[in-house]
């Protein structure tokens, strides 16, 4: 039977059976700094007696995450510079991050935002700071595009939602409202009549980019509340992080892309993972991820294909991994034009 709340703790891992015997003092060691979340959606779908299961990894603490090697950085992909004040992150001209919460209902071992989410995170907006935060997206007549992001948005009762797409529906430059969000996977359930009808408020075009990794975490239940949100006329696009270990097989990733194309959800981004602290046991060559790209389009419509895209560190933007986009020798560390023209070292060697 399905557990009714969300696994917190390293004792409610060993109880669970998620934590192998002798591996308690790393994981504890390893969430005192980054929170544990497994809802029960997603320990659902673990497979206790496999050491490798790709669920597991993605949300179980492990010793390998106490390891920070000397390219990893607290803040990736570069938010801070780009924040004007709380909860905007303003990196291009169109389009602005809001950040309202800075929690979630899972915490994935491999998160880039890993140092400002969590119990230990940014916190949320205060009542004040989301109000001066809108205050910049009404002020800034170019933004057309306002992702909320967080921290899992969705997260926020359907009563909050509501008050934040009100106002948001108040600013008219603003078209489009994106909402990144792991919730139909993790928790189905709260994608209720509710959390829609907050969602729909206001009349934005309203986007909802799903997070999953591997093809298991499209389960019945998370199917359902991803087909509540299409019908209801909200447009899904996939982002699925390249994670050595959960889905660097090509068959993985063939599986999770027809089942997003399959339940109406275009597969949008694919990331190479950040170089957030302790993750390096997840990150892959970007040479890896090239030639799984390349597999994919042998093999898949091209409705199926997302973009393989890098975050430059330091937060110069997104830059698609084409094998033209990065220059130098791979074994050396490659050079990347970020998109206003300007080149960056990218650290990681191969
Ligand atoms: S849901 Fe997103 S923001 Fe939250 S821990 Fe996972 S990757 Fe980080």
């Amino acid at each position: 039977m399905m557990a009714s709340r969300s696994i917190t703790t390293v004792d409610e891992l060993v109880a669970a059976g998620l934590l192998a015997a002798g591996e308690e003092a790393s994981a504890a060691a390893a969430a005192e700094h980054y929170a544990i979340a497994v809802t029960p959606a997603m320990a659902d779908l673990i497979d206790p007696s496999d050491p490798l299961d790709p669920i597991a990894a993605q949300f179980v603490p492990t010793a390998a995450e106490l390891v920070r090697t000397e390219e990893e950085r607290d803040d990736p992909i570069g938010d801070r510079p780009f924040t004007p004040l709380p909860g905007i992150v303003h990196r291009y001209p169109d389009r602005v991050l809001l950040k309202v919460v800075h929690v979630c209902p899972v915490y994935c071992r491999f998160c880039f935002r890993r140092e400002m989410v969590g119990p230990q995170g940014d916190g949320t907006l205060t009542a004040e700071q989301l109000s001066a935060a809108l205050d910049y997206v009404r002020a800034n007549t170019g933004i057309w595009e306002v992702i909320l992001t967080g921290g899992d948005p969705l997260v926020l009762s359907a009563r909050r939602l509501t008050e934040i797409m009100r106002q948001l529906a108040t600013i008219p430059h603003v078209r489009i409202v994106r909402i990144h969000s792991r919730v139909p996977v993790v928790d189905p359930e709260r994608i209720d009549a509710a959390m829609i009808d907050a969602l729909k408020q206001g009349g934005k075009t309203v986007y909802v980019a799903l997070h999953a990794n591997h093809p298991r975490e499209l389960s019945a239940p998370a199917r359902d509340a991803c087909a509540r949100l299409v019908d209801a006329g909200i447009v899904m696009v996939s982002q699925t992080v390249l994670l050595k270990g959960i889905n660097d097989d090509v068959t993985v990733l063939d599986e999770l892309m027809r089942a997003f194309v399959e339940n109406r959800i275009k597969p949008y981004y694919l990331h190479h993972p950040d170089l957030a602290p302790g993750t390096g046991h997840f990150r892959l060559s970007i040479k890896e991820g090239q030639a799984l790209v390349r597999a994919l389009r042998t093999r898949l419509s091209g409705l199926c294909i997302p973009a393989y895209i890098l975050d430059i560190p330091g937060g110069h933007g997104k830059i698609e991994i084409s094998e033209r986009a990065l220059a130098g020798d791979p074994d050396a560390g490659y050079c990347v034009t970020d998109p206003q023209g300007n080149t960056h070292p990218y650290p990681v060697k191969k």
